[in-house]
């Protein structure tokens, strides 16, 4: 079926619409934590934990993460000769989010080139453009050898209290294995993306099936593995999974394979643009010129916010759309508008009208069953919700053992012991998989599972009560010698989270090695110098990524109102990414880390 065009304002009003239909009073308290029945949820499948002796000693730094982010910190701080230093996870390996996210198909969405952190100085040339979760995993733990970080890891390991010790200036971390260990400097990678969260739907305990989380898929139940091996267990089975957000796109293929029956509940379909996954040439890889992966990301980072570059070098589809809205914005400006916000909203607007069509057009060839076809079709602009990129997820809907149960944006009814409603209808099934996503806007000290206490028993908690306040994203008043890493209040480039840490990892290593080199005992922002950064990026009052105007989900606080709270949580710098990294590189050149004391 040929889509007819729809006009501008058909398109807005069917927007609205489906927006509307989605909007819940209950935002984000619709969703449960995994207690209960649910609450294996919470414990690494992937790891048998050894038995030990709790530690109690000293380090120079602690690194609370064995992720991207404490991952590259710590080869940063190698690279400055600071050798003193301790990861700890509760996950059994580093790896951060691909070593929790084991699911059939799990790869990256952005390109391996610039979205796998030091490839240089690990000697890592990537398999292809787009790579696959064990193939990430295996980087990770080759960042961990190279630059020995494991030597005196603490793996398997849950933090449960993080507090400062003002009379000897040291960090004390207690951990759920009876360690007590001081540091002079922690660092804090706990990334937003790991606490699974599951669907508030009635009756979800009383399923008798078998059930688990996208990030513990349960291989012994499915057979298979992360490397592709086909899930043979289930070739009797009638399986359910419930989300079609990036995790589900990725792998209801490999499903629709093994299973016997596959239902997919959708509450919101994702927009699905082409993959187009290529080998990279090993002999063209060994050709670059050394410090080409840095030249890389700035060229993707310039180009995906806005930017002008003499090529693309990633070329890909969070590139396209920017491109695309860059050039509309020029040809308004060429043919004498001004540029103002509303000139640029226009640019934009008619940029994601065109994407969008295309993805409603490709499901339409791609789809053969039209009331299927109709349902997969996202109704909001792109970057309302996560944008995903596939080959073989459309597709699977085409195989007779495929079934899409739209659920008209409403989500399950209720589930029961032999399996889910959708209104008045009834889907038996052995075995439900929740692709429900990860608790993103909750407190940092309910996600990360631990409290962190600073000067005069203020907890992080209380500091960020209305919203988070730091210097640079990194640094918290009342908090010495603690460094967050992410990606809020700092560069804030979503399409790479990387390359926010390789940043940060950066600057946080240098600000170390001076305070040891200078015999200090702490470094901490002034309040002034946090309430002024804060100040500056509340001027930032626009962002492409979920409006209210959009669909609900977690790039929007589920479509509630976003408050001060909501919008210190998820702003970056004003200007942007790209100013950022030029400003923070200058600001770490000076040497003056200006905003910063040292005592
Ligand atoms: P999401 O939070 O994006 O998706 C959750 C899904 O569950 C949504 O489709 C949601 O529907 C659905 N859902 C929730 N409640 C119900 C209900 N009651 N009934 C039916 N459906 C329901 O989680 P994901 O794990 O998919 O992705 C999380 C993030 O992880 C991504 O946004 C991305 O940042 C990252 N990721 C990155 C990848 C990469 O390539 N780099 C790959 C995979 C994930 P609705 O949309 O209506 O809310």
């Amino acid at each position: 079926m040929t889509q007819i065009p729809l006009t501008t304002d058909e398109r807005r009003e069917k927007y609205r619409q489906e927006r509307d239909k989605r909007i819940r009073p209950d935002g984000n308290a619709q969703y449960q934590e995994p207690f209960g029945r649910f609450s294996n949820l919470l414990l690494d499948p992937y790891t048998t934990v050894e038995e030990r002796k709790p530690v109690s000693d000293e380090v120079t730094v602690v690194i609370i993460g064995g992720g991207f982010a404490g991952l590259v910190t710590g080869a940063r701080l190698k690279q400055q000769g600071i050798n003193d230093i301790r990861i700890i996870d509760k996950a059994g390996d580093v790896g951060g989010v691909w070593y929790w996210n084991r699911y059939p198909g799990a790869m990256c969405d952005t390109a391996a080139m610039i979205y796998l952190p030091l490839l240089e100085e690990t000697g890592t040339v990537p398999s292809a453009k787009y790579v696959r979760a064990p193939e990430i995993y295996a980087h990770a733990q080759k960042i961990a050898t190279t630059f020995g970080l494991y030597e005196n890891a603490l793996l398997s390991t849950g933090i449960t209290r993080v507090e400062w010790d003002e009379d000897d200036s040291r960090w004390i971390i207690t951990t759920e294995r009876g360690d007590k260990i001081r540091a002079q400097f922690v660092a804090m990678g706990t990334g937003p993306l790991h606490r699974p969260k599951l669907p508030g739907i009635p009756g979800i305990d009383s399923f008798a099936g078998h059930a688990f989380h996208t990030s513990r898929w349960d291989y012994e139940y499915t057979g298979g593995d992360a490397t592709g091996a086909a899930m043979t267990h289930l070739n009797d089975k009638r399986v359910g999974i419930i989300g079609t957000g990036a995790t589900a796109v990725q792998c209801v293929a490999p499903l629709a394979a093994s299973a016997h029956d596959l239902f997919v509940f959708q509450r919101t379909p994702s927009s699905i643009d082409v993959r187009n996954n290529q080998d990279i040439d090993p002999k063209w890889f060994a050709g670059l010129d050394s410090g080409w992966q840095k030249k890389w990301m700035m060229n993707f980072a310039i180009l995906q916010t806005g930017g002008f570059a003499d090529e693309d070098l990633v070329k890909d589809g969070w590139t396209d759309i920017s491109q695309r809205i860059r050039d509309r914005l020029v040809d308004l400006l060429t043919e004498g508008s001004e540029f103002t916000p509303e000139s640029f909203l226009q640019a934009y607007e008619a940029s994601d009208d065109e994407k969008m069509d295309e993805i409603r057009v490709r499901v339409d060839k791609i789809v053969r069953n039209p009331k299927t076809a109709e349902a997969l079709k996202p109704w909001y602009r792109q970057l309302c919700k996560r944008p995903c990129f596939h080959d073989e997820y459309l597709q699977a809907f085409n195989k007779p053992n495929v079934h899409l149960v739209d659920t008209n944006g409403k989500g399950v009814t209720r589930v029961d012991a032999l399996g889910v409603w959708v209104e008045d209808e009834h889907f038996d099934l052995d075995c439900l998989i929740f692709a429900s996503g990860f608790e993103v806007g909750t407190d940092y000290a309910r996600r990360s599972g631990f409290e962190t206490t600073g000067r005069n028993g203020l907890t992080l908690s209380e500091h960020w009560h209305e919203g988070m306040r730091t210097l640079h994203g990194i640094h918290s008043h009342g908090f010495p010698n603690l460094f967050i890493l992410g990606i809020t209040q700092g560069a804030n480039l979503i399409s790479n989270i990387p390359q926010n840490f390789v940043e940060s990892g950066t600057t946080i290593a240098q600000i170390i090695a001076s305070v040891i080199e200078n015999n200090y005992k702490t470094v901490e922002v002034s309040a002034a110098a946090q309430d002024a950064w804060v100040a500056r990026l509340e001027t930032n009052t626009g962002s492409v990524f979920g409006d209210s105007n959009c669909t609900p989900g977690y790039y929007n606080n589920e479509g509630q109102p976003i408050g001060v709270r909501e919008r210190r949580n998820s702003i970056g710098y004003p200007e942007g990414p790209i100013a950022y990294f030029e400003y923070i590189d200058q600001w770490r050149e000076s040497g003056e880390y200006a905003g910063l004391e040292f005592i």
